[in-house]
């Protein structure tokens, strides 16, 4: 066996799940990130959404390395307790404050209401957490000849989001991989853009967004403001289905901007922009937005020359949040029979669950109305089928049930929180000292098939493989 070796246990052929290991000898290994399947998307060994245990050895996993704290990247971490793993968990600092939060949520959501438990839980893994700074190298402990240490870098894809580059062996002569995580825009509004890696032997490297382009950010700013103007003239919801952690608080901060900016303004005929209400309408997106807040010194320049002037990009006037699920029941009966100019930001992302169901099931049949994708909708989701079928006339199958689509349907693409395949690429062309090996993750088929073409034209010496194919 030639290690360092790489395994994935999720996160091949498609977007949710993701867990690599990255073994450095025969007693030690790592793994990186260890995330929720969702949709139809499976490992390949037996695990997907509705079975999530740990169907892989994990007695010679010295440390969990996670990347960043979206659900599809942490979500399977208290099956990796149940499966008997006590930590370390290695992560940046805002992921540190992060990842308890989110892991609160996923084991009340999928796991558990037993609160005694959870808090249990919750406590144990706090203790395993470390959270280590930018641009630092961590040692972790191993059993084995091989040193291996990681650093985390700079992702621009959430809050706290980096790339870990590990380093496998002595100093002169270690290999290093690096695992991309998610890799963020450049210009993702509140983050400061991803860092750029000068080099290394293996890079495994996400492909969300590799067949396609994003347009800048002013253009997704004047997409956005265009949707809601159209929206709003016959007085419906705009509904937005969006992730709790990062997506909505960039969505704010840009409609933070659009108000901003439009002060004294029409919205719509009759309708200042003074009197459009945004709603968010998700307590976790709430307690994400205060964590946010709270993260204030990891914020870009941008951000915090706004704050600097007086305004509250994630706290302004405009914004209500509501936490209490009864008045979430009412919010939806009055808004989808009333015509309230009214923004809606609803959890989850993908619409297969979360309060957002409620919206769908009220407002898909009823055409005053409007529901904006602003991210990556898997497959065999709810939302790929709304984002699908909608436009056409088509149904969803929400619950169980059947609802039939005649809300006006539109994707704003690049609200995504990913790099475009303009990104990935300059990710890999701007290393000094280019990868032997990419392998690509985290893409849909199609997806990750356009980057390997452009990868292999433009960079030949180097081998890029498709797991599991590779
Ligand atoms: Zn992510």
């Amino acid at each position: 066996m030639a290690y360092p070796e790489i395994l994935h246990h999720g996160a091949v052929g498609g977007v949710t799940g993701s867990c690599h290991e990255l073994r450095v000898g025969e007693d030690d290994a790592i793994l990186i990130d260890c995330g929720l399947f969702q949709g139809a998307e499976n490992s390949g060994e037996g695990a997907g959404a509705n079975n999530l245990a740990i169907e892989f050895p994990i007695d010679h996993v010295r440390a969990l390395v996670v990347t960043h704290v979206h659900i599809d990247h942490v979500g399977r971490i208290p099956y990796l307790i149940a499966a008997g793993f006590r930590g370390p968990i290695y992560c940046s600092q805002p992921s540190a404050k992060l990842l308890p939060v989110v892991l609160e949520d996923a084991l009340k959501v999928g796991v558990t209401r037993n609160r005694d438990l959870i808090e249990r839980v919750i406590n144990g893994l706090k203790k395993m957490i470390r959270g280590v700074p930018f641009g630092q190298w961590q040692p972790i402990e191993v059993e084995g000849a091989t040193p291996l240490a990681v650093q985390f870098r700079r992702a621009g894809h959430i809050l706290g989001s980096a790339w870990v580059d590990c380093r496998c062996g002595n100093d002169a002569d270690a290999r290093h991989v690096i695992f991309s995580g998610d890799l963020g825009d450049a210009d993702t509004p509140l983050l400061h853009p991803p860092d750029q890696p000068q080099g290394c032997d293996v890079l495994v490297l996400e492909s969300t967004y590799g067949d396609r382009n994003h347009e800048g950010r002013a253009a997704r700013q004047q997409a956005l403001e265009k949707v809601l103007r159209h929206a709003l003239e016959d007085r419906g919801t705009v509904l937005i289905p969006a992730f709790s952690i990062g997506r909505t608080q960039e969505l704010l901060y840009e409609l933070e901007d659009i108000l901003h900016r439009n002060r004294g303004g029409n919205a719509a005929s009759r309708l200042a922009w003074e009197d459009v209400e945004i709603v968010l309408d998700s307590p976790m997106a709430a307690t994400f937005t205060d964590l946010y807040r709270e993260l204030r010194p990891y914020w870009d320049d941008e951000a915090r020359a706004r704050i600097a002037a007086g305004r509250h990009p994630l706290d302004f006037e405009q914004l209500t949040t509501i936490d209490s699920h009864d008045d979430h029941l009412r919010a939806v009966q009055y808004l989808a029979k009333t015509g309230r100019p009214v923004v809606v930001i609803a959890a989850g992302g993908m619409c297969a669950g979360g309060r957002v169901v409620n919206y769908l099931k009220a407002m898909l049949g009823d055409p005053k109305h409007d529901i904006l994708f602003v991210g990556y909708q898997a497959r065999g989701t709810p939302g790929r089928d709304i984002q699908q079928y909608g436009p056409r006339g088509g149904y969803v199958e929400l619950d169980g049930e059947r609802v039939d689509i005649r809300a006006r349907v539109h994707t704003i693409s690049g609200y995504s929180a990913h790099a475009d395949q303009h990104g990935l690429i300059e990710f890999v062309r701007n290393m000094k000292r280019l990868p032997r090996q990419i392998r690509l993750i985290h893409g849909d088929p199609q997806a990750s098939g356009v980057l390997a073409d452009h990868l292999r034209t433009l960079v030949p010496d180097t081998l890029v493989a498709r797991p599991p194919d590779a």
